[in-house]
């Protein structure tokens, strides 16, 4: 810290990926402005939400980007992955084909960012456990082999939604400070 009252800014862009309907938009405005929504339509209009939070005294904020349902493969261009420093991979624990295609999102990732990125591997809806199909012990190992965070969450009844965002926030911050 170099002088006293000079404001320092940090906004970091975050991007949302993985297969449709696993919940990436309802993970977004859970975290963004805590509301869920059990019919939504697949992603129209708004691209990214800011969010603010509090690191070291410091405001951070993040612009957190959702995919405006181009989420088959391919479809989502360069230009969304552009400038990203942290990404959330979602999948389905109650759906394995979202699960079996995690990698080939991360490719994807890694292909089109130039920078480190955060990356935590989402397994979403741990409310259905019940139905579950992805055992969280293979969400933690497919995580590790891969050197992601991970974490499973639920948009629904907001289990670790705050948490995961802020872990993957929380680690670029601390790569560039
Ligand atoms: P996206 O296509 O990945 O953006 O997925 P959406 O956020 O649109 O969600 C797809 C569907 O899954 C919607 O019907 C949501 O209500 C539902 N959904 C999203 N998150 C959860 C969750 O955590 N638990 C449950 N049970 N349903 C969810
Ligand atoms: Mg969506």
């Amino acid at each position: 810290d170099e002088s006293e009252g000079e404001a320092e800014e940090y906004l970091f862009k975050v991007v949302i990926i993985g297969d449709s309907a696993v919940g990436k938009s309802n993970l977004l405005s859970r975290y963004a402005r805590n509301e869920f929504n059990l019919h939504s339509k697949a992603t129209i209009g708004v691209e990214f939400q800011t969010q603010s939070m509090d690191i070291d005294g410091k405001e951070v904020k993040a612009q957190i980007w959702d995919t405006a349902g181009q989420e088959r493969f391919r479809a989502v261009t360069s230009a969304y992955y552009r400038g990203a420093f942290g990404a959330l991979l979602v999948y389905d624990i109650s759906r394995r084909s979202t699960f079996d295609n995690v990698g080939r999102w991360l490719q994807e990732l890694n292909t089109h960012s130039d920078t480190t990125v955060a990356k935590m591997l989402v397994g979403n809806k741990c409310d259905l456990d019940n139905i579950r199909e992805v055992p969280v012990e293979e969400g933690k190992a497919l995580a590790e082999a891969e050197g992601l965070f991970f974490m499973e969450t639920s948009a629904l009844d907001a289990t670790n939604v705050k948490t995961a965002f802020e872990i993957v926030i929380k680690e670029i911050y601390s790569s560039v400070s």
